[in-house]
C-alpha cells in the first residue's frame, strides 16, 4: 500500500508517526473541534460551508484556529497532493492542545491541527445498493440547550453508544430520538424520510446537526420540485413513510430499507431516493471548488 502522509501541525509525517502528546486536552477531554469533508474528482465539496461550520465550532468553545481559513484550505490542498488523493475523504481536526491534568483549557498553549485524506466509504458497498437495516436506539441525542448540535466537536460519546447498541443488535447504523421522543439523526448523519412528493427531515432544535449534505439535498429536492418540510416527525412517521435515507459526508446518501423490523417501502431502495442520489452525485461535481486543478480529470 502507498504511503500515507498525515498533516500534524506544519509538517507532513507518515501515518506510523503520526502522534500527539497525552497531555493534549482533546484526547484527555474531547476539548476540540472537526469537520468532515468530501474530495471528488479533485473537487472539494461545500468547502466554505466546512470551513465556515469549522471555525464558528471553534468560536463557540473560544478556541483560536492559528491558520485563516485561506491557510487552511492550503493546507487541505497540500495534504490531497501529497497523498495524490482525487477522491478522498478528508478529517480535519483541531484539538485545544498539550495542557497540564486540570481541565482548564488556559494551561494549552497550542492547538494541534491534523488532516488526514484517505479513500473511505463509511458502508460496504452492497449496502449502498441493497439499502439499510437499522433500528432505533435507547440512546438520546444530547439536547441542544445542553449542547449545541451545531458544535461540531471532539466529543461523540453518545454517537458512539449509539455505534455500540446498533452492533450490539447486528445493524450497523442506528436512530437517535430526542429526549421528547422525536426522531433526531443518525450516528453521523441525517435522517429524511419520502412520503408522496413530500420530504422531512429533523430541524436543528430537535437536536440535529443541520448537515451540510443534508442542506445539499434540501436544495436539489427544491430544484426537483419536492415539497420539503423540516419539522419534527416521530418513529410511527418513519415506519410509515415511503422511503428514509440517510445524509452525510462520510456515508453520502444510502438508502434505508427496514427500520426496527418494519420494511420500509417494498424494501429496496426507492425510487424518489435514488433519484435525489443522482442528482447529488451530479452536484458534487457541478458545485465542487476546483482546488486540484494540476489533476487530470478522469
Ligand atoms: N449528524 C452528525 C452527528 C454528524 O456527525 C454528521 C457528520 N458530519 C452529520 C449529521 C452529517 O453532516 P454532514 O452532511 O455535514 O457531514
Amino acid at each position: 500500500m502507498a504511503e500515507q502522509w498525515i498533516y500534524l501541525n506544519g509538517e507532513f509525517v507518515e501515518k506510523e508517526d503520526a502522534k500527539i502528546s497525552v497531555y493534549d486536552h482533546g484526547f484527555l477531554y474531547g476539548d476540540g473541534v472537526f469537520e468532515g469533508i468530501r474530495v471528488y474528482e479533485g473537487n472539494v465539496f461545500r468547502l466554505k460551508e466546512h470551513l465556515d461550520r469549522l471555525y464558528d465550532s471553534a468560536k463557540s468553545i473560544m478556541l483560536m484556529i492559528p491558520q485563516s481559513k485561506e491557510e487552511m484550505t492550503d493546507i487541505l490542498i497540500k495534504t490531497l497532493q501529497k497523498n495524490k488523493l482525487q477522491n478522498a475523504y478528508i478529517r480535519l481536526v483541531v484539538s485545544r492542545g498539550v495542557g497540564n491534568l486540570g481541565l482548564d483549557p488556559s494551561s494549552c498553549s497550542n492547538p494541534q491541527v491534523i488532516v488526514i485524506a484517505e479513500e473511505l466509504a463509511l458502508f460496504p458497498k452492497e449496502l449502498y445498493e441493497s439499502g439499510l437495516e437499522i433500528i432505533t436506539v435507547a440512546t438520546r441525542r444530547n439536547r441542544p440547550d445542553v449542547l449545541s448540535p451545531k458544535v461540531k466537536s471532539l466529543n461523540y460519546l453518545n454517537n458512539i453508544l449509539v455505534k455500540i447498541e446498533a452492533s450490539l443488535a447486528g445493524v450497523s447504523e442506528a436512530l437517535m430520538l430526542n429526549d421528547q421522543g422525536y426522531v433526531a439523526e443518525g450516528s453521523a448523519d441525517n435522517v429524511f424520510i419520502v412520503k408522496g412528493n413530500t420530504l422531512s427531515t429533523p430541524p436543528g432544535y430537535v437536536g440535529a446537526l443541520e448537515g451540510i449534505t443534508r442542506n445539499a439535498i434540501i436544495e436539489i429536492a427544491l430544484e426537483l420540485g419536492y415539497t420539503v418540510k423540516q419539522e419534527p416527525f416521530t418513529r410511527h412517521d418513519v415506519y410509515t413513510a415511503d422511503e428514509v435515507f440517510l445524509t452525510g459526508t462520510a456515508a453520502e446518501v444510502i438508502a434505508v430499507v427496514k427500520v426496527d423490523g418494519r420494511q420500509i417501502g417494498d424494501g429496496h431502495p426507492g425510487k424518489e431516493t435514488n433519484r435525489l442520489l443522482e442528482a447529488f452525485r451530479a452536484k458534487v461535481i457541478e458545485d465542487g471548488e476546483k482546488v486540484y486543478p494540476e489533476v487530470e480529470i478522469s
